[in-house]
């Protein structure tokens, strides 16, 4: 079904920042009125949960946080919606990086002994968004922050 992405990520925003509010983290949303994409509400709620609470997580106090949804195509008619996750937070070190989708993986060093997380999120995220056919890539600069980008299909066949 068709999913209004504006007042979609509003509620889901709202949930995040319960948690971005005890961090002091800032949350910035950019995302057009009109943008929908056809997805189910749940599976999609998960991606950017999972998403965004990892950007929360892994983003040290007074830091920021962004979703930006925009849609992309040729000239004539957009075909695809790209969701971006981005934080000012630790970072993935690149060698980690191919491995982050993968069950149970978890960067070490100390930097996930606290979060108390289990490694699933990701690979949860990766196989929800294959559902959709749709693909999901990182860039990342340790001590600078992680860019997560989620391209979905607008229309399912
Ligand atoms: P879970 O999500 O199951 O509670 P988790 O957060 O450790 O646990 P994933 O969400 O799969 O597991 O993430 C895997 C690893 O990737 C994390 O342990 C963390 O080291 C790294 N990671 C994920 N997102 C970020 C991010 N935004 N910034 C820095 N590191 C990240
Ligand atoms: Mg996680």
């Amino acid at each position: 079904a068709p999913v209004h992405l504006a007042s979609f990520c509003a509620s889901i925003m709202d949930t995040i920042g319960t948690v971005a509010k005890k961090k002091r983290i800032t949350l910035h949303t950019e995302i057009p009125e009109e943008l929908f994409v056809e997805a189910d509400e749940d599976k999609l709620r998960q991606i950017l949960i999972n998403l965004l609470s990892n950007a929360v997580s892994y983003t040290q106090d007074g830091g920021k946080v962004e979703l930006i949804i925009q849609e992309r195509g040729d000239d004539e008619e957009s075909d695809k919606v790209i969701m971006k996750v981005s934080d000012t937070g630790i970072g993935i070190p690149k060698k980690d990086q191919p491995r982050i989708f993968e069950r149970f993986y978890r960067v070490d060093k100390g930097r996930s002994r606290n979060s108390g997380g289990t490694g699933l999120g990701l690979s949860i995220v990766k196989h929800l968004v294959d559902l959709h056919h749709g693909e999901i890539s990182v860039e990342s600069e340790l001590g600078i922050g992680t860019t997560f980008t989620v391209e979905l299909p607008m229309l399912q066949d």
